[in-house]
């Protein structure tokens, strides 16, 4: 292996190699793009575009696309080569300012929700310079935002980036309030941490639910799985090691910060973290990095799951969004300071989180809402579907004795007064313990921990910028107003903490008792995405998304379908295959063995004509028994598979699932799990769990 150092983002079109390559008008010109978002003088696109084609020839390279994320969940790309003809028959690489920054691909083959009908079918990408190019495959690769003809997003990147301007213009009011001048801008950080699976591919490519829907629809508990509670941050086996290790050198070539990597709870369950950055690069980059680990894994004979619940039984797989908010000059604004003045801003912002979560609380989990992921939260191995804050014991104390103007105990027993007192120091650790909670505070940062495995991390973190960037609208609107600047503040701090403290619970998430307590405080809890997602068009949702120009109503709407429309066709691809599987390999199999022990027994009474009827008697009569009913239940789900066919629109689609087809999959499963335990290994049509699970040495 190379140098690291040599290795980390050689393939990256970064800082460093525009310097390098870009005179230092053109380089300035482009940092100011990039850095304040001043637009793009076509020479100087022009420029950079050839900097870049000869970087990437040099390396390689001899096509480029624009790269980008459309409402899928993962990424697209279209390829052109750099090749142009010349006159003397021979080609020139070429390569534009003009097809750097915008690209015309067919959008009509893209989930629009509506939006735009298919004889509209013209979309455009644009060149979203804050995200470095690199090169893949071959490719150099331009991350771009997509959008409609009319100019709607038809993608995860453009909101995001709206969002996280927004955020950007009520947060610089707020530091304006307390006498900060020289911040430029306020930009959202995250590092995902990032769960997955990895399976052997000869038994991966045996079971079709795996090959068609990246999870198991069917299979008995192993003997083991989790219970022994050996796996997580146990010895990493030889063949995942070798793999991690090239991966994270793809990662390198690429610059994500791939940081740590360790074994999860789940036997074949694995965790990769980067180095948190710009939200919208980690974005990028958490997208490529699900990419190489899946390319990766097949190098090297394995499969890399990242569904959100590949197994029943055993965990299934998260990704936990470490986010905060910093400022250029590289203050963390949810750090608590030193001196009073920072500290009364780090409540401020601290507070302007929990006001967000708690009035957008549906938006937080509309943002997680996927078929997959509604097999995990709630599950008693990831948060519930009821979003809490976490802030540790001595956090809420101090909250507390300034909601209620009461001593606390660290400051020698006078109370709180915010930009008069240093705040009491706490300890980060205690904070940082608590697992179940879907939203906890670790000492500078809010890790929400709802995100399935496969997830986007944009939709969540668009959610999460437009809610705080809508409480500091409203922070700021009043204490733009305010002559007594302080006790304005102290108030506001102490009102938002008496309005929205329900939110608030170090306790255990996993506990039956805290889901009926969350009911009690009047805390929503969608169960599954048909419950959340038409929330996503309720009024006052869509009033502060259209407010902050992170989504207009059409949007919206679009979204909504096509979540909707996701989660259904998610589900029917899944039943389609579970009748697929039980009648062409579970009935055949099991009546295989069912011959076989009929045979024996015929056998057994031409010895003996008096012979006891014995096990195997009995064994062919259970699983006669649960053949029949296998069959029965796969009748039925696909009679119900042609009722939901005549529902009206796809919200009724999904209900129709949640209701009928989903609970009908769950009894076809639990027969046909019946069977494969009275059944004899050999006659078995695909590798067990155990198999699966144990299979990776
Ligand atoms: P743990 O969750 O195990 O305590 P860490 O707190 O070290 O681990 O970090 C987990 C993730 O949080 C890493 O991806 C790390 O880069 C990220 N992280 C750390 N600080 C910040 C921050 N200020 N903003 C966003 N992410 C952060
Ligand atoms: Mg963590």
């Amino acid at each position: 292996m190379q140098n690291t150092i040599e290795i980390f983002g050689s393939k990256v079109f970064d800082d460093r190699v525009m310097k390098a390559t870009l005179s230092a008008k053109v380089y300035q010109s482009l940092k100011e793009t990039i850095d304040k978002g001043k637009e793009l003088d076509i020479s100087v696109a022009n420029a950079v575009a050839e900097a870049m084609k000869e970087w990437a020839i040099q390396n390689g390279a001899t096509h480029f696309t624009h790269w980008f994320q459309p409402l899928t969940g993962i990424t697209a790309e279209k390829h052109d080569s750099f090749i142009s003809p010349a006159p003397d028959g021979r080609v020139i690489m070429e390569f534009s300012g003009k097809e750097l920054i915008k690209g015309e691909p067919d959008a009509s083959s893209f989930p629009s929700g509506g939006i735009r009908a298919t004889f509209e079918a013209r979309g455009y990408t644009m060149w979203d310079p804050t995200s470095f190019a690199f090169i893949k495959d071959r490719s150099l690769c331009i991350p771009t935002a997509f959008c409609s003809y009319g100019g709607e997003a038809l993608d995860k990147k453009t909101p995001l980036l709206r969002s996280m301007d927004a955020l950007n213009k009520q947060a610089l009011r707020i530091l304006r309030l307390f006498g900060n001048k020289d911040v430029k801008r306020v930009t959202t950080s995250v590092g995902p941490e990032q769960e997955y699976f990895l399976v052997d591919k000869a038994m991966f490519d045996k079971r079709k639910d795996l090959v068609f829907t990246g999870r198991t629809l069917f299979g008995a508990k192993p003997p083991k799985g989790q219970e022994m509670e050996d796996h997580y941050f146990g010895v990493i086996k030889p063949k995942v090691a070798e793999y991690m290790a090239d991966l994270n050198e793809e990662l390198w070539k690429l610059g994500i910060l791939a940081k740590t990597e360790h074994n999860e709870v789940a036997p074949a369950q694995h965790e990769l973290a980067p180095i948190y950055t710009t939200t919208n690069v980690a974005t990028d980059h958490n997208q490529l990095t699900m990419e190489i680990m899946q390319k990766v894994a097949l190098k090297h004979g394995l499969v890399c799951l990242l569904h959100e619940k590949p197994f029943a039984g055993v965990n299934g797989s998260g990704k936990h969004n470490n986010w905060s908010i910093a400022t250029d000059t590289g203050i963390n604004l949810l750090s608590p300071g030193e001196t009073p003045s920072e500290n009364a801003q780090f409540l401020l912002f601290l507070c302007a989180v929990i006001k967000a979560v708690d009035d957008y609380q549906d938006l937080l989990r509309i943002s997680v809402a996927t078929a997959g992921n509604d097999h995990r939260l709630g599950a008693n191995e990831a948060p519930p579907a009821v979003v809490s804050v976490f802030l540790g014991d001595e956090l809420t104390e101090i909250l507390e004795s300034i909601e209620k103007d009461v001593p606390y105990k660290g400051t020698k027993k006078t109370t709180i007064k915010l930009g008069v007192d240093v705040l009491p120091k706490f300890a980060r650790d205690t904070t940082d313990r608590n697992r179940t909670s879907p939203f906890a505070f670790t000492g500078n940062k809010f890790e929400f921990r709802m995100l399935g495995s496969s997830n986007s991390i944009s939709c969540a973190n668009i959610m999460l910028n437009s809610a705080v960037a809508e409480s500091l609208k409203i922070y700021a609107d009043r204490l733009e107003n305010e002559k007594d600047f302080e006790a304005a503040l102290h108030n506001m701090i102490k009102k938002t903490i008496k309005d929205h403290k329900r939110i608030l619970f170090n306790g255990n998430g996993y506990d039956d008792a805290w889901i009926k307590e969350a009911e009690k405080r009047g805390l929503v809890n969608y169960k599954t995405t048909p419950d959340c997602m038409p929330h996503l068009l309720d009024k006052k949702n869509v009033e502060m998304l259209t407010s902050h120009n992170v989504f207009t109503e059409t949007e919206l709407k679009s979204r909504c379908e096509i979540m909707l429309d996701n989660y259904c066709k998610t589900v029917i691809i899944e039943s389609n295959t579970m009748v697929d599987m039980a009648q062409k390999q579970i009935l055949p199999a099991i009546e295989s063995y069912i011959k076989e022990l009929s045979e024996t027994i015929s056998l057994k009474l031409k010895i003996k004509s008096n012979a006891r009827y014995g096990f195997e008697g009995t064994i062919v009569e259970k699983l006669s028994d649960l053949c029949e009913k296998i069959y029965e239940s796969k009748e039925g789900l696909q009679a119900e598979l042609l009722e939901v066919k005549k529902a009206k629109n796809v919200e009724e689609e999904g209900y129709f699932i949640r209701d009928k087809i989903i609970p009908q999959m769950d009894k076809l499963r639990s027969f046909a799990d019946k069977a494969e335990e009275l059944t004899a290994e050999k006659y078995w049509p695909y590798p067990t769990y155990g198999d699966l699970l144990f299979g990776v040495k």
